[in-house]
């Protein structure tokens, strides 16, 4: 054997010998089916196709690869299916960034050239993403990848829709959205990212009754004044009118149990088409928001006030909000400074805009009632510190998705019209004169069909035989968005959940426990680190002791640790390939290394990764090569023994840090088969 462990040239030996040997396609699905073969399959998350990893990335990939590596070396049929997403508005908004800088916006581009530009630049980026797997180990089969933009997946995708609303799980609706007016897009509530921030509470008199109010600049668009039907201050007013100020209009007081005395003066006013507690305020209240005529749209699409508000027309939201202050001079009797919650676009930052707006939306509860009881029945288990508790609050308190959204980067909803309101779903033109609907699907409702439309579009008898699947393994950041609605869907279109088990990954955070941010610049770059340590230490340091569902810390010197780990087993492997003496058989040796075997084996089995890597690590590097090499030195463990033992280590850490265990194997047994094609130690 080399004496050193160059890890570097190594490394491109290895990939090199596994792309042109290693055996990382399964069976096709009918004979797996056929010979009743046990399987395990992975339908890796589709990373956005134009993004390089991220650490995150690394730690899914080495999770997954871990699991995957160990099942096909017990046998088992696995597959490990890989993909990767054309993340909508993420791509849109980073191509838009792009045009940004060259001095043009979206807005200078029809939808077709649009469309074709993004596309040209993810084809272009597109293979950034699989290689940088592939250089970290990913062992998947690269000859079932799939695109969410795929012809097939895009055709069941549609397919998907057409079949609920047939279903009557569809429909159109004027609803309020969470509309950023920089991004110029919708985004269903689970998108909305909430942040306290400083702003002002204003009381204004509304004739005899003073409201409190942070948004004076909306009250063009008031249809009532609310107060509890308790509060004696106002019980008796219920049902009067009172003048809306700098209008020549009258509203109505109305009770409403949801309005708190506490707050403000205890009446406040109720805009229906510019806040969402309002809406409903004012559908209890009689007022149906939907026939509300566009004088009562205070605010449009791109935060500008309307006609509806006169000279206020063509402002923008902060700037009117002092004016209107100013108008109103007596009429606004204090201002007082209010700590509050406003939601914000996750893309940008900018707070978001209740709008009202026709959007497709899905009935979720038939859908989430049929999860609910899939996780009743253990049909999946969630792994992952109590988040199958979050996920059933989730699921009990889901309202309806809203699919719509206003970007090009997508797949256009298969929706038609002709003259007036009436629509029609089909997968093609109806005919002549008809035009599509302009919005796209939210990216979360292509990627909540992915296991089951990679296997059905897959090679023959693939659904069949990989479905349900065996784990999903995410990070838990995206259990709502993901793991819910693939639950939702995949047993929508099959009756069955999609995996059995779901494995949710922590955060990798840094060395101190912090997040990793760019402004905090403690952001590791994985690919970089895998150069200066090898990419076997970086995957070892990244999953060693973690626990699905709870952050783990990673830096630089754990990072240098595990690299140490692989010089050790480089060096233990030459040590023990040149042992000259033959020794005397050890009695405790074959019964302590038997213990080894059985002890990763259930780990790994068990999903214990973190556990799995921590425990043969130490078996490996204490006992093995603190205590046997030892003993072997004065003859007190033969030289078979420690040939055998060095053998079933290899194996056993080859999941872990499979490039310096596949390349000290292709030194010791030049003629035989890959590592990662041998079987798994039974003793
Ligand atoms: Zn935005």
């Amino acid at each position: 054997m080399d004496k050193h462990f160059d890890f570097l040239s190594k490394e491109e030996d290895v990939r090199l010998l596994w792309k042109n040997k290693g055996n990382t396609s399964p069976s096709d699905g009918e004979r797996v089916v056929s010979d009743k073969k046990k399987t395990f399959t992975i339908i890796m998350p589709p990373p956005n196709a134009n993004d390089p990893l991220h650490v995150g990335h690394a730690m899914f990939v080495t999770v997954e690869d871990i699991l995957i590596r160990f099942h096909r070396m017990l046998g088992e049929e696995t597959l490990w299916l890989p993909g990767t997403d054309h993340a909508g508005i993420e791509t849109q908004f980073v191509f838009e960034k792009k045009l940004a800088k060259e001095g043009k916006s979206r807005f200078d581009f029809d939808r077709d050239t649009l469309y074709k530009m993004i596309w040209d630049y993810v084809r272009e980026n597109s293979d950034l993403s699989v290689n940088q797997m592939k250089s970290l180990g990913a062992s998947a089969d690269w000859s079932r990848f799939k695109f969410t933009l795929d012809k097939e997946i895009v055709d069941g995708v549609l397919d998907t829709f057409i079949s609920l609303h047939k279903d009557g799980l569809i429909y159109k609706s004027l609803r309020l959205v969470n509309y950023c007016t920089k991004c110029g897009t919708a985004y269903s509530d689970l998108e909305v990212e909430h942040e306290e921030r400083d702003d002002s509470l204003y009381f204004l008199k509304y004739g005899p009754v003073t409201v409190a109010t942070t948004r004076p600049e909306t009250l063009f668009g008031d249809v009532a004044v609310a107060v509890n039907p308790e509060d004696p201050r106002y019980r008796e007013q219920i049902g009067s009118l009172v003048p809306l100020p700098l209008t020549d209009r009258k509203i109505k007081i109305i009770g409403d149990k949801s309005v708190d005395m506490e707050y403000g003066t205890g009446a406040v006013k109720v805009t229906p088409l510019h806040d969402h507690s309002d809406w409903e305020m004012s559908l209890r209240g009689g007022i149906d928001p939907t026939t509300l005529d566009d004088t009562f749209l205070v605010i449009n699409n791109y935060g500008k006030l309307t006609s509806a508000t006169g000279k206020y027309q063509g402002m923008n939201v902060l700037q009117a909000r002092e004016e209107v202050a100013k108008e109103l001079g007596d009429m606004l009797v204090e201002k007082k400074a209010l700590k509050h919650n406003v939601g914000l676009c996750y893309r940008c930052k900018r707070v978001l805009e209740p709008l009202p707006m026709k959007q497709f939306f899905i009935r979720t509860k038939p859908l989430a009632e049929k999860v609910i009881e899939a996780l009743d029945k253990k049909e999946t288990v969630i792994l992952g510190a109590g988040r199958e508790k979050i996920l059933r609050h989730w699921l009990e308190n889901i309202k309806d998705w809203n699919i719509s959204r206003q970007i090009v980067w997508g797949i256009r909803i298969p929706v038609w019209y002709k003259d007036g309101e009436e629509y029609v779903v089909s997968k093609t033109s109806p005919g002549e004169g008809w035009v599509q609907e302009t919005d796209t699907f939210d990216t979360w409702f292509s990627s909540g069909q992915w296991p089951v439309l990679t296997l059905k579009t897959g090679k023959k008898g693939d659904f069949e035989a990989y479905y349900p699947t065996t784990v999903m393994e995410t990070a838990y950041e995206i259990l709502p968005f993901w793991v819910m609605r693939m639950m939702m869907l995949g047993i929508y279109l099959t009756g069955q959940t999609p995996f059995k088990y779901v494995y949710l990954h922590g955060l990798v955070r840094d060395e101190k426990g912090q997040k990793m941010s760019k402004s905090k610049g403690n952001v590791i770059n994985p690919l970089e680190l895998t150069r200066k340590y090898g990419t076997d230490a970086l995957r070892m340091a990244l999953v060693m002791s973690t626990v699905p569902g709870q952050d783990s810390n990673t830096g630089e010197d754990k990072i240098k640790g595990m690299r140490n780990f692989a010089n050790k087993l480089w060096n233990a492997a030459r040590y023990v390939s040149e042992i000259s003496d033959e020794g005397k058989s050890s009695s405790d040796f074959d019964r302590y290394l038997k213990n080894v075997v059985d002890e990763t084996t259930k780990h790994l089995s068990e999903l214990r990764v973190g556990m799995a890597a921590e425990y043969v690590y130490n078996e490996f590097w204490h006992w093995f090569c603190d205590e046997q090499i030892e003993l072997s030195k004065t003859n007190q463990v033969s030289k078979e023994q420690m040939k055998a033992g060095l053998t079933t280590f290899l194996k056993l850490l080859h999941p872990f840090v499979p490039f310096v265990t596949e390349a000290i194997w292709s030194q010791l047994y030049k003629d035989s088969d890959l590592l990662m094609n041998s079987s798994w130690p039974t003793k």
